[in-house]
Protein backbone atom coordinates (compact mmCIF):
# COMPACT_ATOMS: atom_id res chain seq x y z
CA UNK A 1 0.00 0.00 0.00
CA UNK A 2 1.05 3.14 -0.82
CA UNK A 3 2.28 5.35 2.04
CA UNK A 4 2.34 9.20 2.11
CA UNK A 5 3.69 11.97 4.73
CA UNK A 6 0.88 14.48 4.12
CA UNK A 7 -2.73 14.32 2.54
CA UNK A 8 -4.92 17.10 1.85
CA UNK A 9 -8.00 16.29 0.58
CA UNK A 10 -9.33 19.14 -1.19
CA UNK A 11 -7.98 21.40 -4.07
CA UNK A 12 -10.19 24.62 -3.33
CA UNK A 13 -8.14 28.01 -2.76
CA UNK A 14 -7.54 26.69 1.49
CA UNK A 15 -6.33 22.95 0.62
CA UNK A 16 -4.57 24.55 -1.99
CA UNK A 17 -3.32 27.22 0.33
CA UNK A 18 -2.53 24.61 3.27
CA UNK A 19 -0.85 22.19 1.10
CA UNK A 20 1.52 25.18 -0.30
CA UNK A 21 2.07 26.12 3.40
CA UNK A 22 3.05 21.89 3.81
CA UNK A 23 5.39 21.62 1.56
CA UNK A 24 6.95 24.57 2.06
CA UNK A 25 7.60 23.35 5.72
CA UNK A 26 9.35 20.29 3.92
CA UNK A 27 6.87 17.94 4.45
CA UNK A 28 5.58 15.64 1.49
CA UNK A 29 2.35 16.50 0.00
CA UNK A 30 -0.41 14.77 -1.94
CA UNK A 31 -3.20 16.95 -2.71
CA UNK A 32 -6.43 14.62 -4.14
CA UNK A 33 -9.68 16.74 -5.92
CA UNK A 34 -12.63 14.87 -6.61
CA UNK A 35 -13.40 17.74 -9.31
CA UNK A 36 -11.89 17.23 -12.92
CA UNK A 37 -9.85 20.76 -12.17
CA UNK A 38 -8.94 22.72 -9.25
CA UNK A 39 -11.10 25.25 -7.17
CA UNK A 40 -14.80 24.80 -9.25
CA UNK A 41 -16.56 24.66 -5.95
CA UNK A 42 -16.74 27.79 -3.31
CA UNK A 43 -13.50 29.21 -4.32
CA UNK A 44 -14.56 29.65 -7.80
CA UNK A 45 -18.31 30.96 -6.71
CA UNK A 46 -17.43 33.87 -4.27
CA UNK A 47 -17.15 37.75 -4.49
CA UNK A 48 -13.43 37.31 -5.23
CA UNK A 49 -13.40 40.52 -2.56
CA UNK A 50 -10.01 40.45 0.11
CA UNK A 51 -12.16 41.59 3.24
CA UNK A 52 -10.61 43.90 5.24
CA UNK A 53 -11.88 42.14 8.65
CA UNK A 54 -14.89 44.39 9.76
CA UNK A 55 -17.57 42.67 10.68
CA UNK A 56 -16.47 39.27 12.66
CA UNK A 57 -16.63 39.01 16.49
CA UNK A 58 -13.81 39.97 18.13
CA UNK A 59 -11.12 36.81 19.00
CA UNK A 60 -12.84 34.96 16.42
CA UNK A 61 -10.81 32.62 14.18
CA UNK A 62 -12.57 34.65 11.39
CA UNK A 63 -11.41 38.19 12.62
CA UNK A 64 -7.97 36.98 13.54
CA UNK A 65 -7.52 34.84 9.95
CA UNK A 66 -9.09 37.37 8.12
CA UNK A 67 -7.47 40.79 9.37
CA UNK A 68 -3.53 38.43 9.15
CA UNK A 69 -4.97 36.50 5.88
CA UNK A 70 -5.72 39.97 4.36
CA UNK A 71 -2.17 41.43 4.84
CA UNK A 72 -0.41 38.36 3.72
CA UNK A 73 -2.38 38.00 0.40
CA UNK A 74 -1.80 41.61 -0.34
CA UNK A 75 2.00 40.84 -0.01
CA UNK A 76 1.68 37.71 -1.91
CA UNK A 77 -0.04 39.12 -5.13
CA UNK A 78 2.04 41.75 -5.03
CA UNK A 79 5.03 39.53 -4.96
CA UNK A 80 4.21 37.01 -7.46
CA UNK A 81 1.98 39.44 -9.80
CA UNK A 82 -1.44 37.96 -8.74
CA UNK A 83 -4.28 40.77 -10.39
CA UNK A 84 -5.79 42.59 -7.43
CA UNK A 85 -6.51 45.97 -6.46
CA UNK A 86 -7.00 47.43 -3.41
CA UNK A 87 -10.33 49.55 -4.87
CA UNK A 88 -11.70 50.30 -1.16
CA UNK A 89 -15.23 49.87 -0.19
CA UNK A 90 -18.27 51.63 1.14
CA UNK A 91 -20.59 50.58 4.14
CA UNK A 92 -23.56 52.68 3.09
CA UNK A 93 -26.54 53.18 5.50
CA UNK A 94 -29.99 54.23 3.87
CA UNK A 95 -32.06 55.23 6.73
CA UNK A 96 -32.03 56.76 9.92
CA UNK A 97 -32.13 53.28 11.93
CA UNK A 98 -29.05 52.39 9.61
CA UNK A 99 -27.18 55.15 10.57
CA UNK A 100 -27.36 54.15 14.24
CA UNK A 101 -25.94 50.97 13.13
CA UNK A 102 -22.41 52.50 11.82
CA UNK A 103 -20.24 53.34 14.89
CA UNK A 104 -20.90 49.48 16.29
CA UNK A 105 -19.46 48.47 13.07
CA UNK A 106 -16.70 51.01 13.42
CA UNK A 107 -16.28 50.10 16.93
CA UNK A 108 -16.45 46.03 15.83
CA UNK A 109 -13.67 46.52 13.51
CA UNK A 110 -11.67 48.24 15.87
CA UNK A 111 -11.46 45.55 17.97
CA UNK A 112 -9.98 43.36 14.95
CA UNK A 113 -7.44 45.42 14.45
CA UNK A 114 -8.82 46.96 11.29
CA UNK A 115 -7.42 50.34 11.91
CA UNK A 116 -8.48 52.30 8.79
CA UNK A 117 -11.62 52.29 8.68
CA UNK A 118 -13.41 55.63 9.00
CA UNK A 119 -16.94 57.04 9.28
CA UNK A 120 -17.56 59.74 6.58
CA UNK A 121 -19.82 62.39 5.90
CA UNK A 122 -22.43 62.08 3.15
CA UNK A 123 -20.99 64.91 1.19
CA UNK A 124 -17.36 63.36 1.34
CA UNK A 125 -19.51 59.61 0.59
CA UNK A 126 -20.80 61.58 -2.98
CA UNK A 127 -17.50 63.16 -4.07
CA UNK A 128 -16.32 59.81 -3.74
CA UNK A 129 -19.21 57.94 -5.26
CA UNK A 130 -21.67 60.51 -7.06
CA UNK A 131 -24.42 58.37 -7.62
CA UNK A 132 -24.58 56.86 -4.04
CA UNK A 133 -27.52 57.08 -2.39
CA UNK A 134 -27.14 57.70 1.25
CA UNK A 135 -27.82 58.30 5.18
CA UNK A 136 -24.74 57.99 6.23
CA UNK A 137 -21.31 55.78 5.13
CA UNK A 138 -18.23 54.00 6.36
CA UNK A 139 -15.05 53.93 4.09
CA UNK A 140 -12.99 50.88 4.15
CA UNK A 141 -9.74 51.59 2.32
CA UNK A 142 -8.26 48.36 2.94
CA UNK A 143 -10.88 45.74 1.17
CA UNK A 144 -9.83 45.22 -2.48
CA UNK A 145 -10.63 42.79 -4.91
CA UNK A 146 -8.68 39.84 -6.68
CA UNK A 147 -8.32 36.74 -8.96
CA UNK A 148 -9.13 34.30 -7.20
CA UNK A 149 -8.23 32.14 -10.31
CA UNK A 150 -4.80 32.75 -11.15
CA UNK A 151 -4.24 33.16 -6.91
CA UNK A 152 -5.02 29.44 -6.90
CA UNK A 153 -2.63 28.98 -10.05
CA UNK A 154 0.12 30.78 -7.95
CA UNK A 155 -0.33 28.86 -4.63
CA UNK A 156 -0.88 25.19 -6.56
CA UNK A 157 2.59 26.08 -8.07
CA UNK A 158 4.47 26.90 -4.48
CA UNK A 159 3.21 23.50 -3.68
CA UNK A 160 4.27 21.80 -7.02
CA UNK A 161 7.61 23.47 -6.74
CA UNK A 162 7.66 22.20 -3.32
CA UNK A 163 7.33 18.69 -4.14
CA UNK A 164 4.05 18.49 -3.68
CA UNK A 165 1.60 16.51 -5.68
CA UNK A 166 -2.31 17.12 -7.06
CA UNK A 167 -4.25 14.30 -8.70
CA UNK A 168 -7.71 15.48 -9.94
CA UNK A 169 -10.99 12.98 -10.72
CA UNK A 170 -9.97 11.28 -6.88
CA UNK A 171 -13.08 11.89 -4.50
CA UNK A 172 -11.95 10.43 -1.36
CA UNK A 173 -14.80 7.74 -0.50
CA UNK A 174 -14.01 6.72 3.19
CA UNK A 175 -11.25 5.25 5.08
CA UNK A 176 -10.34 4.44 8.69
CA UNK A 177 -7.62 5.51 11.88
CA UNK A 178 -4.93 2.66 11.95
CA UNK A 179 -1.99 2.54 13.78
CA UNK A 180 0.22 5.77 12.31
CA UNK A 181 -2.02 7.02 10.55
CA UNK A 182 -5.53 6.74 8.46
CA UNK A 183 -6.02 4.51 5.50
CA UNK A 184 -8.32 6.51 2.72
CA UNK A 185 -10.32 4.65 -0.20
CA UNK A 186 -9.75 6.88 -3.02
CA UNK A 187 -12.07 6.05 -5.97
CA UNK A 188 -12.26 7.95 -9.27
CA UNK A 189 -11.00 5.99 -12.67
CA UNK A 190 -8.48 4.07 -11.00
CA UNK A 191 -9.35 3.54 -6.86
CA UNK A 192 -6.90 3.46 -4.46
CA UNK A 193 -5.85 3.13 -0.59
CA UNK A 194 -3.77 5.09 0.29
CA UNK A 195 -2.01 5.67 3.85
CA UNK A 196 -0.59 9.07 5.47
CA UNK A 197 0.38 10.13 8.48
CA UNK A 198 -1.39 13.59 8.20
CA UNK A 199 -4.94 14.32 6.55
CA UNK A 200 -6.16 17.28 6.13
CA UNK A 201 -9.94 17.49 5.43
CA UNK A 202 -10.16 20.37 3.39
CA UNK A 203 -13.29 18.94 1.57
CA UNK A 204 -15.77 22.40 1.48
CA UNK A 205 -19.26 21.68 1.74
CA UNK A 206 -18.08 17.58 1.77
CA UNK A 207 -15.97 17.95 5.04
CA UNK A 208 -18.57 16.23 7.62
CA UNK A 209 -19.69 13.63 4.82
CA UNK A 210 -15.71 12.75 4.55
CA UNK A 211 -15.56 12.77 8.36
CA UNK A 212 -18.24 10.83 9.10
CA UNK A 213 -16.88 8.30 6.41
CA UNK A 214 -13.46 7.63 8.41
CA UNK A 215 -13.85 4.90 10.87
CA UNK A 216 -12.28 5.41 13.95
CA UNK A 217 -13.28 9.58 14.00
CA UNK A 218 -15.23 10.55 16.53
CA UNK A 219 -18.60 10.90 14.97
CA UNK A 220 -19.83 13.73 17.94
CA UNK A 221 -17.51 16.19 17.15
CA UNK A 222 -18.74 16.27 13.40
CA UNK A 223 -21.08 19.00 12.14
CA UNK A 224 -23.94 18.83 9.78
CA UNK A 225 -23.70 20.52 6.80
CA UNK A 226 -26.08 23.42 5.82
CA UNK A 227 -26.28 25.42 2.73
CA UNK A 228 -26.96 28.79 2.66
CA UNK A 229 -27.16 29.85 -1.57
CA UNK A 230 -26.12 33.34 -2.51
CA UNK A 231 -27.12 34.38 -5.96
CA UNK A 232 -25.60 37.11 -8.00
CA UNK A 233 -26.76 38.96 -10.57
CA UNK A 234 -24.54 41.35 -13.25
CA UNK A 235 -25.58 44.67 -14.57
CA UNK A 236 -26.04 44.65 -17.96
CA UNK A 237 -26.67 47.91 -20.79
CA UNK A 238 -25.66 50.05 -18.10
CA UNK A 239 -22.17 51.16 -17.13
CA UNK A 240 -21.59 50.93 -13.57
CA UNK A 241 -21.24 54.23 -12.00
CA UNK A 242 -19.48 53.18 -8.68
CA UNK A 243 -15.22 52.90 -8.74
CA UNK A 244 -15.28 51.06 -4.31
CA UNK A 245 -17.08 47.91 -3.78
CA UNK A 246 -20.78 49.28 -2.07
CA UNK A 247 -22.12 47.53 1.03
CA UNK A 248 -25.31 48.04 2.97
CA UNK A 249 -25.51 47.61 6.59
CA UNK A 250 -24.97 43.91 6.69
CA UNK A 251 -28.12 41.44 7.28
CA UNK A 252 -28.72 37.63 8.95
CA UNK A 253 -26.72 35.25 6.97
CA UNK A 254 -25.24 37.54 4.87
CA UNK A 255 -23.59 40.62 3.78
CA UNK A 256 -26.65 42.37 2.41
CA UNK A 257 -26.93 42.48 -1.71
CA UNK A 258 -23.87 44.00 -2.42
CA UNK A 259 -22.05 45.53 -5.17
CA UNK A 260 -18.60 44.04 -6.04
CA UNK A 261 -16.54 44.62 -9.18
CA UNK A 262 -14.67 42.54 -11.27
CA UNK A 263 -10.87 44.04 -12.33
CA UNK A 264 -12.23 44.66 -15.39
CA UNK A 265 -14.81 46.69 -13.63
CA UNK A 266 -17.58 44.83 -14.58
CA UNK A 267 -20.21 45.18 -11.71
CA UNK A 268 -22.19 42.46 -9.63
CA UNK A 269 -25.05 42.35 -7.19
CA UNK A 270 -25.41 39.46 -4.70
CA UNK A 271 -25.36 37.11 -2.88
CA UNK A 272 -28.28 36.81 -1.87
CA UNK A 273 -29.50 34.12 1.27
CA UNK A 274 -31.13 30.96 0.48
CA UNK A 275 -31.15 27.88 2.34
CA UNK A 276 -31.71 24.77 -0.06
CA UNK A 277 -30.96 20.83 1.01
CA UNK A 278 -29.52 20.22 -1.95
CA UNK A 279 -26.25 21.71 -3.91
CA UNK A 280 -27.76 23.31 -7.13
CA UNK A 281 -26.10 26.27 -8.48
CA UNK A 282 -28.73 27.19 -11.67
CA UNK A 283 -29.65 30.90 -10.50
CA UNK A 284 -33.56 31.36 -10.52
CA UNK A 285 -34.38 34.51 -12.62
CA UNK A 286 -36.92 35.30 -10.40
CA UNK A 287 -35.06 36.19 -7.45
CA UNK A 288 -33.97 39.36 -9.37
CA UNK A 289 -37.67 40.57 -7.77
CA UNK A 290 -35.82 41.23 -4.31
CA UNK A 291 -32.87 42.56 -5.47
CA UNK A 292 -33.98 45.95 -7.45
CA UNK A 293 -35.61 47.21 -4.44
CA UNK A 294 -32.59 46.29 -2.08
CA UNK A 295 -30.35 47.81 -4.58
CA UNK A 296 -32.06 51.13 -5.53
CA UNK A 297 -31.74 51.93 -2.09
CA UNK A 298 -28.23 53.40 -2.23
CA UNK A 299 -27.98 53.16 -6.14
CA UNK A 300 -31.71 54.88 -7.39
CA UNK A 301 -30.38 55.14 -11.09
CA UNK A 302 -30.36 51.48 -11.79
CA UNK A 303 -32.62 50.71 -14.30
CA UNK A 304 -35.81 48.33 -15.07
CA UNK A 305 -33.77 45.53 -16.56
CA UNK A 306 -30.27 46.11 -15.86
CA UNK A 307 -29.76 42.92 -13.97
CA UNK A 308 -28.95 39.66 -15.56
CA UNK A 309 -28.37 36.17 -14.00
CA UNK A 310 -24.82 35.73 -13.52
CA UNK A 311 -23.72 32.53 -11.06
CA UNK A 312 -24.35 31.65 -7.71
CA UNK A 313 -22.20 30.26 -4.40
CA UNK A 314 -23.35 28.28 -1.45
CA UNK A 315 -22.03 29.04 1.52
CA UNK A 316 -20.89 25.30 3.67
CA UNK A 317 -22.83 26.01 6.94
CA UNK A 318 -22.83 23.98 9.79
CA UNK A 319 -25.57 25.89 11.44
CA UNK A 320 -29.14 25.48 11.03
CA UNK A 321 -30.39 29.45 9.50
CA UNK A 322 -31.93 30.06 13.37
CA UNK A 323 -28.64 30.25 14.63
CA UNK A 324 -26.06 33.02 14.65
CA UNK A 325 -23.08 32.60 12.79
CA UNK A 326 -20.77 30.25 13.34
CA UNK A 327 -16.57 30.60 12.91
CA UNK A 328 -14.42 28.63 11.23
CA UNK A 329 -14.00 25.28 12.70
CA UNK A 330 -10.05 24.16 12.69
CA UNK A 331 -10.24 20.31 14.45
CA UNK A 332 -6.82 19.06 15.44
CA UNK A 333 -6.05 16.07 17.66
CA UNK A 334 -6.73 18.07 20.83
CA UNK A 335 -10.29 18.24 20.31
CA UNK A 336 -11.62 14.61 18.71
CA UNK A 337 -8.08 12.47 19.54
CA UNK A 338 -6.97 11.55 16.30
CA UNK A 339 -3.54 11.85 16.14
CA UNK A 340 -3.04 12.74 12.53
CA UNK A 341 -6.31 14.31 11.52
CA UNK A 342 -7.27 18.26 10.88
CA UNK A 343 -10.43 18.66 9.91
CA UNK A 344 -11.69 22.03 8.39
CA UNK A 345 -15.45 22.92 9.28
CA UNK A 346 -17.51 25.61 8.03
CA UNK A 347 -15.13 27.69 5.89
CA UNK A 348 -17.46 30.34 4.23
CA UNK A 349 -16.40 34.17 4.10
CA UNK A 350 -14.14 35.68 4.61
CA UNK A 351 -12.25 31.76 4.00
CA UNK A 352 -10.42 33.24 0.74
CA UNK A 353 -9.20 36.15 2.22
CA UNK A 354 -8.21 34.06 5.01
CA UNK A 355 -6.36 31.29 3.33
CA UNK A 356 -2.97 32.12 4.10
CA UNK A 357 -3.67 32.99 7.60
CA UNK A 358 -5.89 29.26 7.79
CA UNK A 359 -2.98 27.40 6.16
CA UNK A 360 -0.39 29.02 8.71
CA UNK A 361 -2.71 27.44 11.02
CA UNK A 362 -2.93 24.39 9.99
CA UNK A 363 0.26 23.89 9.66
CA UNK A 364 1.25 24.18 13.09
CA UNK A 365 -1.43 22.22 14.11
CA UNK A 366 0.02 19.37 12.19
CA UNK A 367 3.56 20.06 13.13
CA UNK A 368 2.59 19.72 16.52
CA UNK A 369 0.57 16.53 16.03
CA UNK A 370 2.88 14.56 13.51
CA UNK A 371 6.30 16.38 13.19
CA UNK A 372 7.36 16.69 9.52
CA UNK A 373 9.89 13.10 9.18
CA UNK A 374 12.27 15.39 7.67
CA UNK A 375 12.01 17.47 10.80
CA UNK A 376 12.47 15.09 12.95
CA UNK A 377 15.03 12.92 11.40
C1 LIG B 1 -21.54 33.31 -2.05
C2 LIG B 1 -20.17 33.35 -1.43
C3 LIG B 1 -19.41 34.52 -1.47
C4 LIG B 1 -18.15 34.56 -0.88
N1 LIG B 1 -17.39 35.70 -0.99
C5 LIG B 1 -16.16 35.73 -0.43
C6 LIG B 1 -15.34 36.89 -0.58
O1 LIG B 1 -15.69 37.85 -1.28
N2 LIG B 1 -14.16 36.93 0.10
C7 LIG B 1 -13.74 35.89 0.87
O2 LIG B 1 -12.70 36.01 1.51
N3 LIG B 1 -14.46 34.74 0.96
C8 LIG B 1 -15.64 34.64 0.30
N4 LIG B 1 -16.38 33.49 0.37
C9 LIG B 1 -15.82 32.33 1.06
C10 LIG B 1 -14.79 31.58 0.21
O3 LIG B 1 -15.22 31.46 -1.12
C11 LIG B 1 -14.61 30.19 0.83
O4 LIG B 1 -14.29 30.35 2.19
C12 LIG B 1 -13.48 29.40 0.16
O5 LIG B 1 -13.62 29.39 -1.22
C13 LIG B 1 -13.50 27.98 0.72
O6 LIG B 1 -12.48 27.27 0.08
P1 LIG B 1 -12.32 25.73 0.38
O7 LIG B 1 -11.05 25.33 -0.28
O8 LIG B 1 -12.47 25.49 1.83
O9 LIG B 1 -13.60 25.03 -0.28
P2 LIG B 1 -13.97 24.68 -1.78
O10 LIG B 1 -13.57 25.76 -2.73
O11 LIG B 1 -15.40 24.29 -1.80
O12 LIG B 1 -13.06 23.43 -2.11
C14 LIG B 1 -13.33 22.16 -1.58
C15 LIG B 1 -12.86 21.16 -2.62
O13 LIG B 1 -12.95 19.85 -2.08
C16 LIG B 1 -13.35 18.97 -3.10
N5 LIG B 1 -13.92 17.78 -2.45
C17 LIG B 1 -15.06 17.70 -1.71
N6 LIG B 1 -15.23 16.46 -1.22
C18 LIG B 1 -14.16 15.73 -1.67
C19 LIG B 1 -13.76 14.38 -1.49
N7 LIG B 1 -14.47 13.51 -0.73
N8 LIG B 1 -12.63 13.95 -2.12
C20 LIG B 1 -11.88 14.81 -2.87
N9 LIG B 1 -12.21 16.12 -3.05
C21 LIG B 1 -13.34 16.57 -2.45
C22 LIG B 1 -14.35 19.78 -3.90
O14 LIG B 1 -14.49 19.25 -5.22
C23 LIG B 1 -13.71 21.16 -3.88
O15 LIG B 1 -12.86 21.38 -4.99
C24 LIG B 1 -17.63 33.41 -0.22
C25 LIG B 1 -18.39 32.24 -0.20
C26 LIG B 1 -19.64 32.19 -0.80
C27 LIG B 1 -20.42 30.93 -0.80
Amino acid sequence: MEELDCVVVGAGVVGLAVARALALSGREVLILEAADAIGTETSSRNSEVIHAGIYYPAGSMMARFCVAGREALYHYCTERGVAHRKCGKLIVATSETELEILPAIAARAAANGVTDLRQISIDEARDLEPALSATGALLSPSTGIIDSHSYMHSLLGDAENAGAMLVLKSPVLGGRVVGGGIELDVGGDDPITIRCRLLVNSAGHGAPALAQAIEGMPKEHIPKAYYAKGSYFALSGQKTPFSRLIYPVPVKGGLGIHLTLDLSGQARFGPDVEWIDTIDYAVDPARVESFYAGIRRYFPELKDGALIPAYSGIRPKIVPPAVAAQDFVVQGPETHRVAGLVNLFGIESPGLTSSLALADHVCELAQAAIPSRRLVS
